[in-house]
């Protein structure tokens, strides 16, 4: 039998405590932790760069045995500042696929406003606007906040970005809460310096990953590809180099459709990995990769996948809500 690649998502690793509703979904992952997955890594698998991924599914070459590859999504100024020490330790190749218009900001991710205005309000009660309906919430404890923020979140991805715009609008009146990078240490995106620097070491790859998180599959068609293009364009730019790689936001569904990838191909994009439960064999192509979640939601560590060829553990359903929805 072939042997299978298994391609690890991250977002974030922190050394910060949660506090109340944040980072619920364990989208950052504890240093500790982390850096006993890269330890493992280190010594258990065959690391590939997602360029040597791209070319043995080009060349149609067998994968090693215990293959592995590391990515991460979005651009959270923790990969650099907590993460890349581990990965340089350990010498992990890595890619990260960053949001570019969010990098050098003062801003948050439209998840993380989302979050920050549930987790900071001292309103107990809230009624938003979404679509045409006027959503009540009760946010009078952590566990009401929680199904809050699934459920204002779940909306927002199969919403137009106009509307997610107008939703996080409301979400800031309605809880009069204004949300800053200040508010929670894994809020902050990386600034250009410090994406330039990953970049500069051989190990790492710089992909794209859209402008400011939008959903593709939520885009009109000209504003899916125009926003493709920008992105492409602003890394290049300030990172004077070809683009070659991409991971879609959210990825789990329609956001990968053929117009999605002609687009992407346009760009001179040569691989977009999805944010699909999986492993790859070689039948798979670049544009239709799986990757596994680590930590988000509940997702273990492959530790067996990886060491014996054994399939992927079967997803706890009842963290479902975190998995399906979402890469972010
Ligand atoms: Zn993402």
């Amino acid at each position: 039998m072939d042997n299978e690649i298994t391609i690890l998502l991250y977002h974030g690793v922190t050394e910060h405590e949660n506090v109340g509703i944040t980072n619920h979904a364990n989208k950052h992952l504890s240093l500790s932790e982390f850096s006993e997955q890269m330890a493992w890594l280190s010594s258990n698998a065959n690391l590939l760069s997602m360029d040597e991924v791209a070319e043995m599914f080009q060349k149609n070459l067998p994968f090693p045995e215990k293959s592995v590859a590391v990515t991460f999504d979005d651009g959270y100024k923790n990969n650099y500042t907590t993460a890349m020490p581990i990965l340089d330790e350990y010498k992990i190749p890595t890619t990260f696929y960053i949001a570019a218009g969010m990098i050098g900001k003062d801003d948050l991710f439209w998840v993380d406003k989302i979050e920050a205005c549930i987790e900071k309000t001292e309103e107990e009660y809230i009624e938003i606007n979404m679509a045409e309906n006027t959503v009540k919430y009760n946010l009078d404890s952590n566990e009401n906040k929680l199904h809050a923020l699934y459920s204002i979140k779940k909306y927002c991805k199969l919403s137009s970005q106009k509307e997610v715009d107008a939703i996080v609008m409301g979400l800031i009146k309605a809880t009069k809460v204004n949300p800053t990078v200040g508010d929670n240490p894994n809020y902050s995106t990386m600034n250009w310096d410090e994406v330039r620097e990953l970049h500069k070491n051989k190990k790492y790859i710089i992909g794209g990953h859209s402008v400011k998180h939008e959903i593709f599959s939520n885009l009109d068609t000209e504003f899916m590809k125009s926003t493709i293009r920008e992105s492409v364009e602003i890394l290049s730019k300030e990172l004077n180099s070809t683009i070659q790689h991409y991971s879609y936001p959210e990825g789990i569904g329609k956001q990968f459709s053929y117009e999605v990838v002609t687009s992407l191909k346009k760009n001179k994009i040569k691989c977009c990995p999805t944010a699909r439960y999986g492993k790859n064999n070689s039948s798979i192509n670049l544009f239709n990769l799986y990757r596994v979640m680590v930590g988000l939601g509940g997702t273990p560590f492959p530790y067996k996948a990886i060491s014996n060829g054994d399939d992927l553990e079967l997803l706890d359903p009842s963290n479902m809500t975190n998995l399906v929805n979402s890469d972010n």
